[in-house]
């Protein structure tokens, strides 16, 4: 009897163990098993550094990218130039983070069946962005380093985004070895990864603030000889604007008034609001993060809080946040957020679709339309409603100093209104000279190819 009631004894315990070990695995399974199969040195799907199976299409089915083996690229050099920085390169210099973020996706990969698809149907990730306006956004750059970006600020997806300079992957040109200059900082994607003196497009932010936080700042008169001068420390302006108002002087891009606008709001609330607005924080899409751009006031000097309110000092912004800042005011002060991932089938069962994701509301609904008129009234009345023809757009131009004998970067960050467009928009040329007569042109023709395939 003591024989057997042992033996059953080990049998159960035996069988309890089988059981644990079993729920072991399984647990682990669940929860580990697409880091298994995906982990970056996985053979089915990783190929070097950049994730190696499916198709990536743009928003219209143009074929971008076909990832097996020793990737395909589309057919149009200009296409490829201008796509580059989303897709990766095949030797790991540039890396496409949106496409390995939905690996599992594009492979198809799911619990029960494993890596199914492998050598059967494989995936492909719809772009949002359009060729058609990349390649004209890089046309428009014109070989000027920078970066030019469109969203649909009801929707969130990216139709434009450009890094120039850019090469065609199908053409390596000897980077290594350039003297020239023309490839400094080819690798990096400057709508993500990069950080920009933005100058005069901050006046959107200071503007945002005051209207926030000084209750008369729209009854005030704001005089400007040419020069204001704070103790030993003098703020120029590129002409002597006279008495203005707060949206003549914004239209002026005026450093006198905005000088005096930033240190009423203070430094404190300066930062405070710079934070709120997420001017300098990342935005995270698709498995990317942007850069974190930089704002100092507190504890500065005065001279220096009135330069940061006119985004200058040590004032850093990154262009996809910006984007993001801009989109709010245009939906009345509370965004969506972007993406450039529409939709991911595998056959066809779509394993991806994109979620339009709302951020928080970072001003008022009365803020953010002050701040849309007076945009809109540069536009009117100072760059030109002829440069957008069938548009309603809504824009503030910037010219950031970056010292030495070097040109300023020019900027332009801007809205469409019409409900039928509802696109927002930043340009970057990097050493560009002066931001109007720079970003309107290059904004001009990429909002007009928007409006084919908004
Ligand atoms: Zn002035």
């Amino acid at each position: 009897m003591n024989r057997i009631a042992g033996r059953a004894a080990i049998t159960v315990l035996l069988t309890l163990l089988l059981i644990a070990g079993f729920s072991f695995f399984v647990a682990e399974y669940v929860t580990k098993a697409n880091d298994w199969v995906l982990f970056t040195g996985s053979p089915h799907i990783y190929n070097g550094t950049n994730i190696g199976t499916g198709t990536v299409i743009d928003r219209e089915g143009v074929m971008l990218l076909d990832m097996e083996g020793e990737r395909t690229y589309g057919e149009s050099a200009a296409v490829r130039k201008s796509t580059l920085h989303w897709l990766g390169d095949r030797y790991g210099y540039i890396s496409a983070p949106a496409l390995s973020h939905y690996s599992a996706q594009l492979a198809g990969y799911d619990i029960v069946n494993g890596v199914y698809s492998y050598g059967q149907n494989t995936g492909v990730a719809k772009l949002s962005i359009s060729a058609q306006v990349q390649t004209t956004a890089l046309e428009a750059l014109d070989g000027r380093k920078g970066t030019v970006a469109v969203y649909n600020y009801e929707t969130g997806e990216i139709l434009c985004a450009v890094t120039s300079p850019t090469y065609d992957p199908d053409n390596v040109p000897d980077i290594e070895n350039d003297q020239s200059g023309a490839y400094d900082g080819v690798y990096v994607n400057r709508f993500t990864q990069s950080v920009f003196i933005p100058g005069s497009i901050f006046k959107i932010v200071t503007l945002a603030a005051a209207l926030e936080t000084v209750d008369d700042i729209q009854q005030q008169s704001f005089y400007c000889d040419g020069v204001y001068t704070i103790g030993a420390d003098k703020i120029t302006c590129e002409a002597a604007h006279g008495n203005q108002d707060l949206q003549q002087a914004f239209r002026n891009s005026c450093n006198t008034a905005f000088a005096q606008v930033a240190l009423q709001v203070g430094a404190e609330k300066m930062e405070k609001y710079v934070e709120q607005f997420g001017v300098t924080k990342s935005v995270s899409f698709d498995g990317i993060t942007t850069a974190e751009g930089n704002y100092e006031a507190v504890d500065a000097a005065d001279a220096n809080i009135a330069w940061s309110g006119i985004g200058q000092y040590n004032d850093q912004i990154n262009p996809c946040a910006f984007l993001t800042f801009l989109g709010a005011i245009a939906k009345e002060g509370k965004g969506v957020e972007p993406h450039i991932v529409s939709q991911i089938f595998v056959g066809l069962s779509e394993t991806y679709e994109a979620d339009t994701v709302s951020g928080k509301r970072i001003m008022s609904a009365a803020t953010a339309e002050t701040v849309a008129e007076f945009m809109r009234s540069n536009v009117e009345y100072k760059y030109g409603d002829d440069n957008f023809p069938g548009l309603t757009v809504c824009a503030k131009t910037g010219t950031g100093e970056v010292g030495g004998d070097n040109k300023p970067n020019a900027m332009l960050a801007g809205f469409v209104t019409d409900p039928e467009y509802p696109l927002a928009f930043v340009v970057f040329v990097e050493n560009g000279g002066y931001g109007a007569s720079v970003c309107l042109p290059i904004a001009s023709r990429v909002l007009e190819a928007c409006k084919n395939v908004i």
